[in-house]
């Protein structure tokens, strides 16, 4: 018999593994790594999606004929081992893990490792891309894309007339939002549910318990893949940049968790949205936009984690030391609204989305100095869809300017203000007041932006984008005062008094 080891993040039949193995032949392997459950503080969501996501997929894999070791084990080296032992497998095959770590423990055994064929595009092909570029930029790595899988062209053209349509996503957000999106799915928990829930997961995790919004089947995934592109796909571009109080999923996807476990593979779900377009089911905007994010944006984290790495993760140019503050973690309640209600989402769901996870925390986390590996840390165990190779990129480099620029021109920071006109239902009833920078209503968002300029102007103060800010900060009459403040607001946010 012939051993596949199938990781828990590349649960599907169809992907290079597993494709086309004989199941009377082939025996497969999936450890369960007790060590790695109890690594972190994680969400009761999150945890319990990836261990039962891997037991629906081993038995469904029995179900096909296949012989199943699923294996709860104190490292992954040590399932591997036990296997072996057990089985005296006439050779082992695995697909390259996504993520580093596990790259690394392939290499130390006697593993044959295959391409990893769950990303459309290979990271060897990224890097031919990025080699000889000054800047990687997003935007003409995934103008390339557009063009090799013909996903909207026309012939040589983009359909529609141009590459992005990010210019008609400009909808105001209005509590109407949150009514119009539609329901997320929902699964009553089965009996492999209820069982991980009681007996496979350690203690001394947090949030709120499954409540079956998280597929852990393929079928499941698929269901709500259709229920994105039938009805919230339509508008997906006009409220993808929204945020509405208490509407913690509006026209999102609620897919990255069933795509990162390999339970829905980018390919169909770009097929899917391409059929909708092309059938006149939804405009242009939505369908670019949306493929934007998963041929662009979600194989570009991968291609700059496979680059940057493992130095990347140590990345920290603004020298930001503050740990992860208690009104994240859900340790200390919070007045600011928009990270409370931020913060609620995780605690419910384990998801924040994108503009919430960007301009919220993200943003916060930049302003205020606090440590990105840290963030990153508190973000890994918390999301439902991280995993190493999506949460470092998107934390050291699209949130937090950790990286020093090499893939943001310039930091993702902004005071209330700007919050203000991107919510529904943050700044009004919030005891803080957008616009001001100083005294105790002072926005806490509205006085770091400033001091996260000041403080750091050795290091940002030479980049031209931010030439404006500069120089209006240079103009500002209260600056001491706005120090003062800042101090503060950093203090009672490290303290869990904010
Ligand atoms: C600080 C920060 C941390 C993040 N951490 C993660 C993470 O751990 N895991 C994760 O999958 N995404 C992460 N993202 C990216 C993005 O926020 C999530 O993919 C998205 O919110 C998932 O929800 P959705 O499926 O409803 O997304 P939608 O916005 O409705 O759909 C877009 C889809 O495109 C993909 N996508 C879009 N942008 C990105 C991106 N930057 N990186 C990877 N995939 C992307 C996702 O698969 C997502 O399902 C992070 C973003 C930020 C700013
Ligand atoms: S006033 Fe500031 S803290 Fe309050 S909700 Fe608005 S941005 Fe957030």
């Amino acid at each position: 018999m012939h051993t596949v080891w199938v990781w828990g993040d590349q649960l599907n039949r169809d992907l290079a593994h597993l494709r086309g193995t004989d199941p009377a032949s082939t025996r497969v392997l999936l450890v369960v790594s007790t060590a790695k459950l109890a690594e972190r503080r994680w969400h009761v969501q999150k945890a319990h999606l990836l261990v039962s996501a891997m037991r629906h997929f081993a038995a469904e894999l029995e179900a096909a004929g296949y012989d199943v070791d699923l294996r709860r084990a104190e490292s992954m080296r040590d399932g591997y081992e036990a296997h072996v032992a057990e089985f005296a497998p006439e050779h082992v095959r695995s697909m390259e893990p996504a993520s580093l770590p596990g790259t690394r423990l392939l290499a130390d055994l006697d593993v044959e490792v295959v391409d990893n064929d769950h990303f459309l595009c290979h990271w060897r092909d990224f890097d031919a891309w990025a080699d000889g570029r000054k800047q990687l930029k997003m935007e003409d790595f995934y103008r390339l894309r557009r063009q090799q899988t013909g996903y909207l062209m026309e012939g040589e053209e983009p359909a529609g007339g141009r590459w992005n349509h990010d210019h008609a996503n400009r909808e105001p957000p209005t509590a109407e939002l949150a009514v119009l999106a539609p329901d997320p799915v929902s699964s009553t928990l089965d009996e492999i549910d209820r069982d991980t829930l009681e007996h496979w997961l350690p203690d001394g995790l947090y949030g709120a318990p499954p409540d079956g919004t998280w597929a852990t089947t393929r079928r499941k995934a698929l269901a709500r893949l259709r229920r994105f592109v039938e009805q919230a796909l339509p508008a997906f571009g006009d409220h993808q940049d929204a945020m509405v109080a208490g509407a913690w999923s509006l026209n999102h996807a609620l897919l990255s968790h069933a795509l990162n476990l390999g339970l829905l593979h980018p390919r169909e779900v770009c097929d899917a949205v391409e059929e909708a377009y092309l059938a006149g089911d939804v405009p242009i905007n939505a369908a670019e936009g949306f493929i934007r994010q998963i041929i662009g944006w979600r194989e570009y984290i991968w291609g700059v984690y496979r680059r940057w790495m493992p130095d990347y993760a140590d990345a920290n140019v603004l020298g930001a030391d503050l740990d992860v503050p208690p009104a994240f973690t859900g340790e200390a309640a919070t007045e600011m609204r928009c990270v409370e209600d931020t913060v609620t989402s995780i605690h419910d769901h384990a998801y924040a989305h994108h503009i919430q996870r960007l301009m919220v925390l993200a943003n916060l986390a930049t302003s205020a100095g606090i440590d990105p590996k840290a963030f990153t840390g508190w973000m890994h165990a918390s999301f439902i869809d991280a995993y190493e190779w999506v949460m470092v990129p998107n934390v050291v480099g699209m949130g937090t300017f950790a990286d020093g620029g090499r893939m943001s021109t310039k930091p993702y920071i902004s005071g209330g203000a700007y919050i203000d006109k991107m919510s529904d239902g943050y700044c009004k009833p919030c005891r803080f007041d957008p616009k001001k920078r100083v005294g105790d209503d002072a926005c806490p968002f509205t006085t770091l932006y400033w001091d996260v300029l000041d403080r750091n102007r050795a290091t940002l103060g030479g980049n031209h984008r931010l030439n404006r800010p500069y120089a209006t900060l240079d103009r500002l009459k209260d600056l001491e005062e706005l120090r003062e403040r800042a101090v503060e607001v950093r203090h009672r946010l490290a303290t869990g008094e904010l």
